[in-house]
């Protein structure tokens, strides 16, 4: 209750809401309005008509990104629609600030049908560097994106699909090394078949897991080619469809190294996280409550288990914060035409990497003085060390450049120094 009121509080204060825009340049004389609006104006339209590349060396597109949403799958909210989104919206738009000081309009859609916004987003490539499509519902969120990557020619990624699917990616690479498991070896066990948990099996498939490793479920248990032949599933799920007998998540983890779950909370046991195979990684990142507690997981077994959640008061927290901002970080800074796979694998490796470094002293002091060094309770850096931003960003701008994506090429000692600086 306490915190549900400071929050309407926070939001209230005056001015009302979270972001404002302000100026960058002078505004003060005569002469300073004439160069910023008419007729000053006009050459630098005249130069962006001749070569449009130019907006991004005349106007703030190349650090804004759209955050675009319809309210249809709104944190644990459901479909609350476009209006009551905003705060949210904003709120990504503060954390986008925040992390990697990049600007953000959030835009709200007042539509339902996936083409309307579609071609609301592709209308406005003129005004953004990028777009974070946010808290659309699965299905309608794999079309989206799919379209909206093929039309247009600045980066669109939907973050609750690949942020999380990066993220754990990280967290996966060194969970399996810690336990001296191989990827290509690993058998993983997911719970949810939508937006998070489809483009989580995809990325873990990019990262070196075998698709035919991956068994999926959903709410009416495991996805099989049964179902696919029933007509029974769209064609995002049918794509991890398992030719095995029916059945349901205890059948599913039986033996898995790995379960991700991106499904609801409270519904896997100890007994069955005991079913595993041995050192088992275990990621129940269901918010708020996840699908079994941290303590409850560890608990179930006596050998080493690593397990990694969504909530911030466990070690291991997966949480998104750690991927977009840097993200788009390195993809404006090199003007890139889209964020790709190649540029995704870059984030997940640098952020992995992170995490196997020493942790500056200010960054533990901030985490209360728990020891944070590499091993199964702590497999991914924390939000606030500020390497993560000198880390990941020059990983995506060099996989953007070394993939064909960048627009513009750097050098990245002298990016790293930027950002540092
Ligand atoms: P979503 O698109 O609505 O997908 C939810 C999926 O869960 C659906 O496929 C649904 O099955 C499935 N499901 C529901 N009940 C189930 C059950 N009893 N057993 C197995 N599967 C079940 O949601 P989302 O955006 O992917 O998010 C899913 C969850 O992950 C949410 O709790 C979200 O907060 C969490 N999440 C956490 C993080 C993080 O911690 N960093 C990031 C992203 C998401 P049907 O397809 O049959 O309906
Ligand atoms: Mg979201």
């Amino acid at each position: 209750m306490g915190l549900d009121d400071d929050a309407r509080e926070y939001h209230r204060q005056d001015p009302p809401g979270k972001i404002e825009i302000s100026t960058t340049k002078p505004t003060n004389t005569q002469r300073d309005l004439s160069l910023a609006y008419s007729p000053g104006v006009a050459a630098p339209c005249e130069d962006i008509h001749e070569d449009t590349n130019r907006a991004y060396e005349y106007t703030s597109k190349g650090n804004l990104v759209g955050v675009i949403s319809n309210g249809s799958a709104v944190l644990g909210l459901g479909d609350i629609g476009a209006q009551a989104s905003k705060p949210v919206m904003e709120g990504k738009g503060v954390l986008f600030k925040r992390f990697a000081d990049i600007d953000v309009f959030d835009i709200e859609l007042d539509f339902d049908d996936p083409s309307d916004i579609v071609t609301a987003t592709k209308a406005m490539e003129p005004t953004f560097g990028g777009i974070n499509l946010e808290d659309i519902k699965a299905p309608d969120c794999f079309e989206i994106e799919e379209r909206l990557r093929e039309e247009m020619d600045i980066p669109v990624f939907h973050d609750d699909q690949h942020g999380t699917a990066i993220i754990t990616g990280a967290g996966l690479v060194n969970a399996a090394d810690i336990l001296d498991k191989d990827l290509s070896d690993l058998t993983v066990t997911i719970s949810g078949a939508g937006a998070s948990a489809i483009a989580t099996a995809d990325f873990y498939v990019s990262l070196g897991v075998k698709r035919e490793n991956i068994t999926m479920c959903d709410s009416s248990g495991i996805i099989t080619t049964d179902r696919v032949e029933d007509g029974d599933l769209n064609k995002y799920k049918a794509q991890f469809a398992q030719d095995r007998s029916a059945g349901d998540l205890a059948d599913a983890m039986a033996g898995a190294d790995v379960f991700v779950g991106l499904s609801v909370g409270g519904i896997v046991s100890p007994e069955m996280v005991q079913s595993m195979a041995d050192n088992p990684i275990i990621f129940p990142m269901a918010n708020p409550e996840p699908e079994i507690g941290y303590h409850e997981a560890k608990s179930a077994r006596d050998d080493t288990v690593i397990v990694g959640t969504g909530r911030s008061d466990y070690p291991n927290q997966v949480n998104n914060v750690l991927g977009f901002p840097f993200i788009f970080r390195g993809a404006l800074d090199v003007r890139a035409t889209e964020i790709n796979e190649a540029m995704k694998v870059a984030a997940a490796r640098a952020l992995a990497d992170l995490a196997r470094k020493d942790v500056p002293d200010a960054v533990v002091k901030a985490y209360g003085d728990q020891p944070l060094q590499f091993g199964p309770e702590y497999i991914l850096p924390k939000p606030v060390d500020p390497r993560v931003m000198f880390e990941i960003a020059p990983a995506v701008a060099e996989a953007a450049m070394e993939s064909g994506a960048a627009r513009e090429s750097i050098d990245l000692d002298v990016y790293r120094e930027e950002l540092e600086a």
